[in-house]
């Protein structure tokens, strides 16, 4: 089940914790003292809320780089290398207006996770961070009254590092909604006249874009892109089943 608010977060970390039975502290060792320690449940409840509040999903919060399977990371080590890097500087003012696309034809190469290792770096650094997902963007603008009073650009004036999960997945209809199509647009631009910096993930190259408007993908090219090397599951899947069939001949 998804967390939606701080107090529902609040009660299935707190208000489940076994060493304090929701209390949120302990009594210090020497009881005598009457000193009060915070828990360990709190310093999870507090790192998790600024995950939420800067809409990383949930499945990411205690995912971290160790999770990685080996053979991807062996795939990938300079460019996950070279990214890790270029996180640890997030909050230095050399990388404000800076942005990079890790994309990836392949499947399986955990591209929303190393973009959620540069959002929850960010929080650490102490940037505002907020996660956009490619599929909801277009959604969200057009519920948006109006041009001024929209929320989604409210939220890219206060951000200072935007994830754009799966930016190809941003459904760009050519006809009628001229209106969001220019919110999209107003999207891209206050992001680079803001100086905000973006990690974007893909499934294809930004020349696969062809059907984007020209503005946001210029805006796309500022960007660094990292191409992520899959595993290759297919060749593995053959050798897997020659290795059945041998050991069925065997039989
Ligand atoms: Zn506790």
């Amino acid at each position: 089940m998804a967390l939606k608010t701080v107090d529902d977060l609040h009660a299935s970390i707190v208000g489940k914790c076994p060493k304090c039975s929701g209390a949120g502290y302990q009594i210090a060792r020497d009881e005598h003292s009457g000193q009060f320690n915070d828990c360990s449940c709190m310093t999870t409840f507090n790192e998790y809320k600024k995950y939420l509040l800067a809409g990383i999903p949930e499945r990411f919060w205690a995912f971290n780089h160790d999770h990685f399977r080996s053979d991807f990371y062996e795939k990938n080590s300079i460019t996950i290398g070279s990214y890790y890097l270029w996180t640890d500087e997030l909050g230095h003012e050399a990388l404000r207006g800076s942005g990079i696309l890790l994309w990836s034809g392949d499947h399986g190469t955990a591209k929303s996770a190393m973009a959620s290792l540069a959002a929850k770096q960010g929080v650490e650094n102490g940037l505002r961070v907020r996660w956009f997902s490619g599929t909801a963007l277009y959604d969200l603008l057009l519920r948006d009254s109006s041009f001024e009073e929209s929320q989604v650009l409210k939220e890219v004036d206060k951000s200072e590092l935007i994830i754009i999960d799966e930016v190809d997945k941003i459904f760009i209809p050519v006809g009628e909604r001229k209106l969001v199509r220019a919110r999209l647009s107003e999207f891209f631009n206050r992001i680079y006249e803001q100086l905000v910096i973006v990690v974007a993930t893909s499934n294809c190259p930004i020349d696969d874009l062809q059907d984007y408007p020209s503005d946001i993908v210029d805006r796309m090219y500022e960007w660094d892109a990292l191409e992520l090397k899959g595993v290759d599951y297919r060749r593995h899947q053959s050798r897997l089943q020659k290795l059945i069939k041998t050991n069925a001949k065997k039989d």
